[in-house]
């Protein structure tokens, strides 16, 4: 078991609906020491891959995006979601379906920040319908540049976007994948 693993199990609440409250360590309160070793897994994990950029969406993906940054050596952008109407020409924008608030969220990159001489490294805290990596893909195809890799903190593994992204052909390292959870018993099944 790994240490993400362990901290989710140990820290970890399953709520009603498919939720996996993780605010005290990955999502709101952030426990950098953690992320500092997903940042050395994923750089393990993506070793060889020419990456120049790491990609991330507004909010909680953006600390852990930071600190993996710094095992790459490179630079971090993040999707912002926007409210303003009129943006392009200047920027990329994708629609994102927000699973746990269930609205939809335009979000943006700025053209300045990713063209077609990016190897992008996307990461993001979760994965679970595949939404929000899609829109980022869109984000990073419409630049013409390239995903070399995707990198997820928690894949919920009976929710359908690790196999539609995997199915896309995408090198998709998840370093914890739930295969089961039950938040009457609270119980925690990793794959
Ligand atoms: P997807 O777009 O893959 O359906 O959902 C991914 C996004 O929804 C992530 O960026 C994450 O913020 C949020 N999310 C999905 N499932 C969970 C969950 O079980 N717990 C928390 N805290 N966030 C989740």
């Amino acid at each position: 078991m790994n240490c993400l693993e362990e901290k989710i199990l140990k820290d970890g609440l399953v709520k009603e609906g498919n939720v996996l409250k993780v605010d005290s360590f990955l999502n709101h309160q952030m426990d950098i020491n953690l992320f500092n070793e997903m940042g050395k897994e994923w750089k393990k994990r993506f070793e060889g891959k020419q990456i120049n950029k790491i990609l991330t969406i507004e909010a909680s993906g953006i600390g852990i995006a930071c600190i993996a940054a710094q095992h790459f050596g490179v630079p971090v952008v993040f999707a912002k979601k926007s409210k303003s109407i009129n943006l392009e020409g200047e920027m990329y924008t994708a629609e994102v379906e927000s699973f746990t608030h269930k609205k939809k969220n335009t979000v943006i990159v700025s053209k300045k920040f990713l063209n077609e001489d990016d190897h992008v490294l996307l990461i993001d805290d979760f994965l679970a319908n595949g939404c929000a990596l899609q829109g980022l893909i869109q984000i990073v195809q419409a630049a013409g540049a390239t995903v070399e890799g995707i990198g997820i903190a928690i894949e919920k593994g009976f929710q359908s976007g690790g196999t539609m992204i995997r199915n896309l052909g995408y090198q998709l390292e998840s370093l914890a994948i739930v295969d089961e959870m039950n938040w009457e018993t609270g119980e925690i099944k990793f794959r």
